[in-house]
């Protein structure tokens, strides 16, 4: 059976999965400047011809590769992303990055390496396969607005039928766990940044001067009333104001404070009433205060909604699949974001979480974005194996 080989052969090149995954770690390169990660993985698949097509650049410098199978049949999409964060590492592992202030606490290293190897292994099986495969390498996946629209704009998805993709996740789920959800499975997301402008003037003459800071701080505690009292509580909502900067001194009232940061939603009503309302609180706010402001508030990412059909599929494959060894879990929705939301835009998706708890010796798991985040390598084998293996299945059952 072709996902048997195709475990077979994943096996016998875990070591080097671990190896690529610790490349990319000690090479990390953030948002929107991973230029060099991108013409690794552009130059991983140099050297294919027939039956693969490689396009560099999609959009700003995304990959994707399509391996056209031997037999004609539905198109698969898997997507993984390759970019790191603006952190300094603190694990001490010995491929530690090497790049200073820049790290891979994300975990992005992991699902690259995961996928080339993936894509690798089934570009070698292809004229056994059913069907297309598209791999989608994603940059800028951390940032706002990331790599996903541009690369859907620039057809990325090359009319994939359906896309899967996933994260690595040691705080919820342990090394061999899969977890898998119909439906919302995480929040959507709008980015704002607003300036209130007063009058700046002597500390000790407040008399004479508008203070944005008082209006500023006023509206930071009023804004969160919106959670409490006008959205419905059984829908679940955030507003971080993550930011507040009024560069006046201990003596100096400043003429203007800068507040951004961001809300989160899962339904479309939910996104427009927090929008409202928190334009309705600035103006009257800033109106009792004397002061003015501009406001930049955009709605950036869409709510991660899995296919139900999809998700059915894949619970299915993952249970009836003991090549893998994954368990399955129910996922939890969660307030993050993710741009995977565009691919979803396109076509039905599916966005998984992979156990990967590291076994330290204390047994500690930091969260993502931590300076000592880390994961368990031996995370890495499973995912690739369902990844190929659920690719083969849906290219040969999924109707
Ligand atoms: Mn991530």
């Amino acid at each position: 059976m072709l996902k048997n080989k195709i475990y077979k052969h994943l096996e016998e090149r875990e070591q080097e999965i671990i190896q690529l995954r610790r490349y990319l770690h000690q090479n990390a390169e953030p948002s929107f400047k991973e230029f060099k990660t991108a013409e690794y993985i552009k130059n991983f698949y140099g050297k294919y011809k027939n039956g693969v097509e490689v396009r560099y650049p999609v959009g700003l410098h995304g990959v994707t590769i399509k391996i056209k199978g031997g037999q004609p049949g539905r198109t698969l999409a898997l997507r993984a992303d390759f970019d790191a964060l603006e952190l300094t590492e603190e694990t001490g592992v010995e491929y530690s990055s090497k790049n200073p202030g820049v790290m891979h606490a994300c975990g992005h290293d992991a699902h690259t390496a995961v996928l080339l190897i993936v894509a690798d292994t089934l570009i070698k099986f292809r004229e056994e396969l059913c069907g297309d495969i598209v791999i989608i390498h994603q940059y800028a996946e951390e940032v706002s607005p990331g790599g996903a629209k541009a690369m859907v704009d620039d057809g990325a998805l090359a009319g994939a039928d359906a896309v899967v993709g996933g994260h690595v996740w040691g705080t919820a789920y342990k090394t061999g766990e899969i977890a898998v959800r119909s439906g919302m499975a995480m929040a959507g997301r709008s980015y704002f940044k607003t300036t209130i402008t007063g009058s700046g003037g002597h500390g000790s003459q407040p008399h004479s001067c508008i203070d944005p800071i008082v209006a500023a701080s006023h509206f930071v505690v009023a804004v969160q009333s919106i959670l409490g009292r006008n959205i419905n509580p059984l829908d679940p909502a955030v507003v971080t104001i993550g930011r507040f900067e009024g560069l006046g001194s201990f003596n100096i009232i400043p003429g203007s404070a800068v507040l951004e940061g961001d809300t989160r939603y899962f339904s479309e009503d939910v996104k427009l009433l927090l929008e409202k309302r928190f334009k309705e609180i600035l103006e009257g706010i800033t109106a009792a205060h004397g002061c003015s402001f501009e406001l930049d508030y955009r709605h950036d990412y869409a709510a991660t909604v899995n296919d139900a059909k999809l998700a059915e599929f894949a619970r299915k494959f993952i249970e009836a699949d003991t090549g893998p060894g994954l368990k399955l879990r129910e996922s939890e929705p969660i307030m993050g974001s993710e741009d995977f939301s565009c691919y979803q835009t396109q076509a039905p998706g599916l966005y998984v979480f992979f156990g990967a708890s590291p076994k330290n010796k204390n047994g500690e798991v930091y969260p993502h974005h931590h300076p000592k985040f880390n994961i368990d390598e031996t995370c890495l084998v499973k995912c690739a194996k369902f990844y190929a293996g659920f690719a083969v299945d849906f290219l040969e059952n999924y109707s």
